[in-house]
Formats: C-alpha cells, structure tokens, sequence
C-alpha cells in the first residue's frame, strides 16, 4: 500500500492548508513529525499547525528544546510506551495515544499524580489480527474499563487504533467504524483513526484526529 501524497509538490504550508480544506469540520490534523528534523515543524508551526505527534521520547525531547523559543506547542505521544519511559513522557506530552495495556495505565496514572498533571489517554485497540501491533482486544478493554475509570490522574479521551497493511477501501471503512461504535459504547469522544495511506477512510468514518506524517513531510530520514 503506497503512501498517497496530500499534494502532488508544493511546501509543506500548501499540504496543510490542502489537508485542512478536505478534513471535515470534526477531524482535527496531528502532524507526525517523528523522524523529521525541528526545521520542518517550524515551517508547519508557521503555518498554523500546533498538533505534533512523535513516537520516540529521546527525539522528541530534544526537539522540544530546539523549539522551546515558540509558543507552546501540543505534543502528542504515539508511539511504543515502553515502562521506564513513562515518567519522561507524562512530562513531556500532553496526550499520550498508545496506551495499551491495564499495567501502563496504571503506571501513567501513579506518575501523573505524582507529577502533578493530568494526561489526555487514548487506547490503542486491537480490531483485527495483527502480529506487529499492540493494543487491548475489544473484550480485554471492556473488562478493564471499572479500573481504568477509577484512574483518575488520567484523563479518558479517546480510542487509537492502526489499521493493518493492506485492506481494502471498504475493509478499512468497517474497521474503523467498529473503532468509533466501540469509542460510542464506552463514552469516548476522540478518535485517533487514519494516517498517510488511509485517512480518507477513517476521516469518512469520524476520525477525530488524523496522524499524518510522510502525506504531509515526505519520508522519514
Ligand atoms: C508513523 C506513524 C504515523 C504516521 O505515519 P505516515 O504513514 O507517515 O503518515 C501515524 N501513526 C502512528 C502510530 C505512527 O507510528
């Protein structure tokens, strides 16, 4: 599955503002600037985008200093959470996307309150088979669901869930909607669905944050 370009050339500006025109009302843009150098989000910052996503703490950090001159930007975490790095991340991002397991919400909870914050969290879920991804299956998030409300240091946004490589249009539409009748069931308003090759799909499907990163940057170096 090829990543499909927003724009065929131009600056990243033009790709934001031709994403921006196409996204419906209730879809908001999360730029995914890992693996692409603070330059790149400064060009994107000025053109009006404040949503970042990365998936490496060590990058991100260093990026965050590089940037510290700019207003605050709105980072978001996206990627593998492995435990030793959950303190660094409750610090450094405001939403934290990929927490996939009762273990790590629990971890995130105890250092938020210890921190002195409250994390927007979303949960990556599993809908499909998928060998090289993570997330709570369906029935494990509704078994958990008690317990990860009495987490109140944290703050139950949203669902997150990354499509297998290679569905069909009409397949991705119905794993999405599954992700958003799952979202409806248990309460949640956001919807972390689609990323370069398959936002349309789940913008289509109520996506309420797409996490686009090569449509919008060009590849990763
Ligand atoms: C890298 C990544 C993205 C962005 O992927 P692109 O195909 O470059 O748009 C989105 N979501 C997650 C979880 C990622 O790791």
């Amino acid at each position: 599955m090829g990543v499909e370009p927003v724009a065929e050339s131009g600056s990243i500006a033009a790709r934001i503002e031709a994403l921006r025109a196409v996204l419906p009302a209730g879809t908001q843009l999360l730029a995914v600037s890992k693996g692409q150098p603070s330059a790149l989000i400064r060009e994107a910052v000025a053109a009006g985008q404040r949503s970042f996503g990365e998936s490496r703490l060590q990058e991100a950090l260093q990026k965050q200093q590089e940037l510290a001159d700019l207003q605050p930007l709105d980072w978001h975490f996206i990627g593998r959470l492995q435990a030793n790095k959950a303190r660094g991340v409750v610090r450094a991002f405001g939403t934290i996307h990929s927490v996939d397991s009762l273990d790590l919400a629990r971890r995130l909870s105890r250092i938020a309150a210890e921190e002195g914050c409250r994390p927007r969290v979303l949960f990556q879920v599993k809908l499909r088979p998928d060998p090289s991804k993570t997330g709570f299956e369906p029935e494990a998030l509704r078994q958990a669901w008690p317990e990860l409300l009495q987490l109140a240091a944290l703050d139950l946004v949203g669902l997150m869930v990354i499509a297998p490589l290679g569905l069909s249009t009409e397949a991705l539409g119905e794993l999405f909607g599954d992700c958003g009748a799952l979202a409806r069931e248990l309460g949640l308003a956001e919807l972390s669905m689609g990323m370069s090759g398959d936002w349309r799909e789940a913008a289509a499907a109520g996506s309420t944050l797409v996490r686009i990163g090569s449509g919008l940057f060009g590849s990763r170096g």
